[in-house]
């Protein structure tokens, strides 16, 4: 399957499964690992995974497309677009998409470890989302120095 045929997919099934006409682009990004797709909420565009495909077949693809189309319009009409949201979960439900996507970014905050220290003594090692004050703070588990390491 290729680009093309793909945009055509996307389009057919938002029409016939939604009522409603997409009109962004939907691309394989071989990029994307985890995940089967996403929604990008800057562009509206939708991306899928190559490997989903080639490993799962059209009927795997099909859900995952009903499911990032779930989010497309539902963020395009100003509703609950989110996986928790109850419009979400309804029209997924109705639809028949697939359960799971990656979280889409941009919508939600980064939980990425962003500092990270070792023991100097035990080496064990810590990860935090915030600066730890070294001259303070000592390893938990032996009171050792902590010295930074990212
Ligand atoms: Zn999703
Ligand atoms: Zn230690």
């Amino acid at each position: 399957m290729n680009q093309n045929e793909l945009q055509k997919m996307v389009e057919e099934i938002s029409l016939t499964s939604f009522n409603k006409p997409f009109v962004h682009e939907a691309t394989f990004n071989s990029r994307l690992r985890t995940t089967g797709g996403r929604y990008l909420l800057r562009s509206h565009n939708l991306e899928f995974n190559p490997k989903q495909y080639q490993l799962y077949g059209e009927e795997e693809l099909i859900k995952i497309i009903k499911h990032e189309l779930c989010h497309y319009h539902l963020h395009i009409e100003g509703r609950g677009y989110k996986h928790r949201d109850a419009d979400f979960k309804e029209l997924l439900a109705h639809v028949g998409g697939a359960r799971y996507c990656r979280e889409i970014p941009g919508a939600k905050r980064q939980t990425k470890v962003l500092h990270e220290y070792e023991c100097q003594d035990c080496h064990l090692l810590y990860s935090r989302k915030r600066r730890i004050d070294t001259s303070k703070y000592v390893c938990g588990k032996c009171r050792g120095k902590l010295r930074k390491k990212l």
